[in-house]
């Protein structure tokens, strides 16, 4: 044990997340990391298009969120939070509920958990509970987006699109109710064909990130949140992959005007260094739990709830967000993928080429049955021109640090091209 090549040693120990080990895929071993670049242990360099499954923000290892890692570590390193409190909680949410009140005077209650799908395990569990707690038990529904990715826990997963990755666990999860993303008239025809039985809508708004980088129009999450109202369900907004400027805005909510009932945060939440989450939900959800009765009381709560080192890299990164440089690159960023965007939509081999603030995508275009092997491929592409890109299914996509350089950028959306030359097919 322990010695031998370290490809080895993991293949004798590790089960890696939404791998077929049977394939025999080798992992990349990697030893370090520095702004938008990871360092790979052949001596390479490959430049992190994707944030790391989108969680960094600001650029690997940057200085001013280690150094208050390192800080509250020696301070405070962690503590239960049931019946307990500490500063870095507290200011974090502070900041959080600030920004999402200049968004909308929206949500301002912050219940901490630990990473995307705890924080819509949070949601739904609030959002259920405070149709109970008002004496109301008939909303056990949810509604959903088709296309929709929440998360790969139960409740999550139940919420997700129901005949994508996760659809061998259907039997095993709660009902929920799908409409296509976009269909005011399909939400307004479900509301009004099963009154009374939903608790929530969950959305990610404007984008479906997992689902292919799908978007849809604003305009829907207006109809959507009207009718929501009128119906007495609420909107739950999941930004765990949208939030902190990926969009071009703080919350992806915000190009709507809409006033989400709960948030759901995590990914960018603490920069990409440690795992962190946040539900946000509206004073008045909160003051349905409030009682002299605990069994009124949301009972849920994780072991590394409000991590004072997660929180203390939260406000690390929100310090940095909020620089007057750091929203320009963020400007820059998007309006540099805008213009690289528009040459991909010229592309014989892409399909739907299209950006929003950091985001942009294009799909591959190919005949059906073509794409089951073409991650792996375009992957191997990719890396062989020292970009990290992970296609999902047949979308391409790029998702950067907001410390990518022009340069970088370029290189990005070339290697885009190239790939679309190389598996792209005409027509
Ligand atoms: N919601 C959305 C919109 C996501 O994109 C993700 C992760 N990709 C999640 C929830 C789940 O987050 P996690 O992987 O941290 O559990």
């Amino acid at each position: 044990m322990g010695g031998g090549r370290l490809s080895d040693r993991d293949a004798r120990i590790l089960w890696h997340p939404y791998t077929q080990h049977g394939l025999g895929a080798v992992p990349i071993p990697v030893v370090g990391a520095s702004g938008a670049h990871l360092r790979l242990a052949d001596g390479r360099t490959i430049l992190d298009a994707i944030s790391s499954w989108w969680v960094i923000l600001h650029g690997h290892c940057h200085p001013d969120i280690a150094a208050a890692v390192a800080d509250q570590a020696a301070r405070l390193d962690q503590v239960i939070f049931a019946g307990h409190t500490h500063e870095p909680a507290v200011r974090l949410a502070e900041i959080l509920a600030g920004a999402a009140q200049d968004a909308s005077a929206a949500p301002s209650r912050v219940f901490y958990s630990d990473d995307g799908s705890t924080a819509v395990e949070v949601a739904l569990k609030m959002a259920y509970q405070f149709h109970v707690n008002r004496g109301v038990a008939t909303r056990r529904r949810f509604i959903a987006l088709q296309g929709a990715y929440h998360g790969d826990t139960l409740g999550a997963m139940a919420v997700g699109e129901p005949d994508g990755f996760h659809r061998i666990f259907r039997p095993i999860l709660p009902p929920v109710d799908f409409i296509p993303p976009g269909d005011a008239a399909a939400l307004d025809l479900l509301l009004s064909r099963r009154p009374g039985q939903h608790a929530a809508l969950i959305v990610e708004p404007l984008v479906q990130g997992a689902g292919g980088m799908r978007f849809y129009a604003p305009e829907f999450l207006r109809e959507a949140e009207s009718l929501c109202r009128a119906a007495g369900v609420l909107l739950i907004c999941d930004e765990v992959f949208t939030g902190f400027y990926r969009t071009g805005r703080c919350f992806a909510f915000e190009h709507a005007g809409i006033r989400p009932d709960l948030v759901c945060l995590s990914k960018g939440l603490t920069g990409g260094i440690l795992p962190l989450a946040a539900t946000l939900a509206t004073e008045e959800i909160f003051a349905a739990f409030l009682s002299d009765d605990r069994t009124r009381a949301l009972m849920h709560g994780h072991s590394f709830a409000g991590n004072p080192i997660g929180c203390a890299a939260g406000i690390a990164s929100w310090e940095i967000l909020q620089s007057p440089e750091c929203q320009d690159r963020i400007r820059a960023i998007g309006e540099h993928t805008a213009r690289r965007i528009e040459r991909l939509a010229e592309h014989p081999g892409g399909r739907a080429a299209r950006s929003l603030g950091t985001i942009g995508a294009v799909d591959i275009s190919g005949p059906p049955g073509y794409f089951s092997s073409l991650g792996p491929r375009v992957l191997e592409a990719a890396l062989r021109r020292g970009v990290l890109l992970r296609p999902l299914g047949n979308v391409l996509y790029a998702v950067p640090p907001y410390c990518v350089t022009p340069a970088d950028l370029d290189a990005i959306y070339d290697t885009m091209e190239e790939i679309l030359d190389t598996f792209g097919s005409a027509g």
